[in-house]
């Protein structure tokens, strides 16, 4: 059996641009734009928005098929849309994808953000923990893409720069609004130019170091005590059996230890349920002697098919439709106060609520 390998892409996009500086209307075409060309080049695509209200990052708690949803949600804060901390955005982008990614597969994320001189800027202080959380997760795939309008100073683009180069993502700076819409063009092919490092089809290792990380986000089956059937062999019965906490599915432990030799994530004994796609782990001897032929199985895994991923994301969407969240920035207080002793404020609040009408 083959495991069938997509590059499907789920693109988070950061909306972190100043109202006081770029137009909402050039932007928001832009971003439609964006996502209709690169849903017309994979229909399978996903989006996502993550921008800053008044009372913090804002985001759609899935993924979703539909660029309209994601546009109407845009459309719907334009009057309260606030300067973005981009430290707080990252973070919270970031823990949202390492979210998804428990739950699915055979994707790539991307976290695309778009900002302005207006943003606040990432404290320096804060560059180690950011650089740590994303190291982790560039095994994921993970890659960040970012777009400067304007000018960042010397730290803020090494800062930035740092990010994207452990992602092997780009940074691009450019001087207006207008340059926007060819680069977003390019950056919609890209997963075509970096498909070699992402679309092999053996399933990369996660290295030593990093692995800890994905053991703790797996999820230990239940054992399963009352007659079942396994979903992998199909024998009925009450022995060896454990259950996937997301979805219930029952299988042997001997038949999943199997089945994770195909469909682990970088790590021999963590891997995917075959019926809901969250990531489990089993015991790292026990998985060593099934797979080494100690242990004999019960399984007939060609019996078995795996879900297709698309299919079932589009069934989850159809289901329930992606609602906004709204999350606390956990660096929003420290951002303020070191921005306001700077006293870098592009332009004050008086000013902000006399705006002239566009
Ligand atoms: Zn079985
Ligand atoms: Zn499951």
């Amino acid at each position: 059996m083959t495991l069938k390998v997509s590059k499907s892409e789920d693109c988070l996009i950061f909306y972190g641009l100043t109202p006081e500086l770029t137009k909402f209307k050039d932007l928001y075409n832009s971003i439609s734009e964006f996502m209709k060309i690169k849903q017309a080049n994979d229909p399978s695509d996903r989006f996502n928005l993550i921008l800053f209200l008044p009372d913090g990052p804002n985001y759609l708690d899935h993924f979703a098929f539909d660029t309209n949803l994601v546009l109407s949600m845009l459309k719907s804060v334009e009057k309260n849309i606030s300067r973005a901390s981009i430290a707080g955005g990252v973070f919270v982008a970031t823990t949202f994808i390492i979210e998804v990614y428990k739950k699915i597969s055979e994707k790539i994320f991307r976290l695309l953000i778009i900002v302005d001189d207006g943003a606040y800027a990432i404290p320096s202080q804060y560059l180690p923990a950011l650089e740590e959380l994303i190291n982790k997760v560039k095994d994921m795939p993970f890659f960040i893409d970012v777009i400067y309008i304007g000018q960042p100073d010397y730290e803020e683009r090494n800062r930035l720069n740092k990010l994207v180069n452990l992602t092997k993502g780009e940074f691009y700076e450019i001087s207006s609004i207008d340059e926007l819409d060819p680069l977003l063009m390019e950056l919609s092919y890209k997963k075509k130019i970096i498909q070699p490092a992402f679309s092999k089809q053996e399933i990369r290792r996660i290295p030593e170091e990093n692995q800890m990380f994905y053991i703790n986000l797996a999820d230990e089956p239940e054992r399963v005590t009352d007659i079942s059937t396994c979903s992998i062999c199909f024998q009925q019965g009450n022995e060896g059996l454990i259950r996937c906490p997301s979805c219930q599915t029952v299988a042997h432990e001997v038949c999943w230890a199997q089945w994770a030799q195909t469909s682990h994530i970088g790590i021999p004994h963590v891997y995917r349920c075959h019926n809901c796609f969250n990531i489990l782990k089993l015991d790292k001897n026990y998985i060593n002697d099934v797979q080494a032929g100690k242990i004999p199985t019960i399984a007939e895994l060609n019996k078995m098919k795996k879900k297709d991923i698309v299919d079932y994301l589009r069934e989850i969407e159809a289901q329930s439709t992606p609602q906004v969240i709204q999350t606390e920035d956990p660096f929003a207080s420290d951002v303020r106060a070191m921005i306001e002793t700077k006293k870098e404020e592009p332009e004050s609040s008086k000013k902000k609520s006399k705006k002239k009408k566009r």
